[in-house]
């Protein structure tokens, strides 16, 4: 049986930092299921699909083929066999993925990949929905999160590295956005699974927050 780790939180919380880096320091495989949401929100808008009509959606994403490789140690994701990992992390696509992915046949075809790669290997999986929906039986389960005032703060840090010109209130009311579409959608929306452990990294560094995680992972083996 394959040991699995689910981590959910909210947009920003620094799962996919944390979820990498703990990854490689328990050899699991990391899948970053966030990514897949993406590479279907960048089809619908290369397909030109209108993303508040869910039955558009629901229709387009049955030419959508996700399929995810690991090169290098990354994860790649192939949408229609194209590498699409370079177009995946911009604002655009974060917050169209936050529409698309409400449409539960969208859902479906990639929790069905992501339940498949969890059954073959060890994986440490991070998303909205791994702990209650995805991964119910998986041996460690972590909420992580923080303010959205935190969350914002560090994405506004993250551009402004990158030599990008940020808002940060506009940053923040992005994510408060996405906070409300993830938790009040009908098909599996985002919330902490009952039995997992709540880690706020509001006032914590990056490497407390792996210590503790992997710490969690730890004590479940
Ligand atoms: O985690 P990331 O910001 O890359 O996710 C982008 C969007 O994909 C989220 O805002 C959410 O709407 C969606 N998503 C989801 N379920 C997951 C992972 C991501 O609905 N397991």
């Amino acid at each position: 049986m394959s040991y699995n780790v689910a981590i959910d939180g909210p947009a920003g919380a620094g799962k996919s930092t944390i979820a990498r880096a703990v990854a490689k320091k328990l050899n699991y495989v990391y899948v970053d299921t966030g990514a897949m949401y993406r590479a279907m929100a960048l089809y619908m808008i290369r397909e030109n699909v209108n993303l508040d009509d869910d039955a558009a959606i629901a229709a387009k994403c049955e030419s959508a083929d996700i399929k995810i490789a690991y090169e290098n140690g990354e994860q790649v994701v192939y949408l229609n066999g194209e590498n699409v990992n370079a177009f995946l992390r911009t604002e655009e696509v974060g917050n169209a993925a936050s529409k698309t992915s409400k449409v539960p046949r969208l859902r479906e075809k990639l929790v069905e990949l992501q339940q498949k790669m969890a059954e073959e290997t060890n994986v440490l999986m991070d998303g909205r929905d791994i702990g209650t929906v995805v991964l119910p039986k998986a041996q460690t389960k972590i909420y992580l999160t923080a303010s959205s005032a935190v969350r914002a703060k560090r994405r506004y840090d993250e551009l402004v590295a990158k030599g990008e010109i940020a808002d940060i209130d506009e940053i923040k009311k992005d994510i408060e956005e996405r906070d409300y579409n993830d938790m009040h959608r009908d098909v599996s929306p985002l919330k902490q699974a009952e039995d997992a452990v709540l880690v706020d990294t509001s006032d914590m560094s990056i490497d407390e927050v792996i210590e503790k995680v992997i710490s969690l992972c730890r004590a479940n083996k």
